[in-house]
């Protein structure tokens, strides 16, 4: 069961409490004890010997990142774009892993209330409520939340899976752009008439946004 501490822990570094920022927690503590592992520490951040696979960027993937401490930034949280609420948790070692999925429909007509449900549509999806219908919305969530922590394996579909090998986070060396002058990741230069460029003077790269991975997104930013 998840310690409160913890939720509000990730509260902080998510913004908020809510049912699927403490499933994240929730999933990957399961998944921890199945392996016998803990949250990472230095030895398996940078070693990247633990990895949290998810397959969506959303409440979910902030749980998990608190939880098991793998992080997008220490190359050991793995995000596939496939857009569901689960997480597979592997070591290294023997590519053993463990996969917890959470199915959002079961999990909200046990748990969410209708007031919740239709304030959440309002509030969240089609974006008009009122101030007062987003407090209301945040203090559900919030208990909702918490409730969440305690949810049994059995309400959660939870299987051994072998992982297939996943290269470890190469380190490249940088090469400067010919138009802006900064250092760039070698492998994300594109050479145009024998000279380097990196991708943001040439105007597209792959990007995550809210929606997942965007092939060729427009570089949004122009210079004032
Ligand atoms: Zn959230
Ligand atoms: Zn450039």
């Amino acid at each position: 069961m998840v310690e409160q501490a913890l939720i509000e822990r990730a509260g902080r570094f998510h913004g908020h409490i809510c049912p699927f920022l403490v499933l994240g927690l929730r999933a990957s503590e399961i998944a921890m004890e199945k392996l016998g592992l803990g949250k990472v520490g230095e030895a398996e951040t940078v070693g990247e010997e633990v990895l949290a696979i998810v397959e969506c960027n959303n409440c979910f993937a902030d749980g998990v990142q608190v939880a098991t401490g793998c992080t997008l930034g220490n190359n050991c949280l793995i995000y596939l774009d496939v857009g569901k609420n689960a997480l597979t948790l592997v070591r290294r070692s023997d590519w053993k892993g463990v996969r917890v999925y959470v199915d959002a429909e079961k999990i909200s007509e046990k748990y969410f209330q209708k007031d919740a449900s239709e304030l959440f549509d309002k509030v969240v999806v089609r974006r008009e409520g009122a101030p007062e219908d987003a407090e209301k919305l945040r203090k559900l969530w919030t208990e909702i939340g918490y409730v969440m922590g305690n949810i049994s394996e059995e309400e959660l579909k939870i299987e051994e899976v072998k992982v297939g090998e996943i290269e470890r986070a190469p380190i490249f060396e940088s090469i400067r752009c010919e138009k802006c002058g900064e250092l760039t990741m070698k492998t994300r230069i594109r050479h145009v008439d024998g000279k380097p460029f990196c991708l943001s003077c040439l105007g597209e790269c792959n990007a995550v946004v809210g929606r997942g991975i965007v092939p060729r997104f427009k570089i949004p930013l122009t210079r004032r």
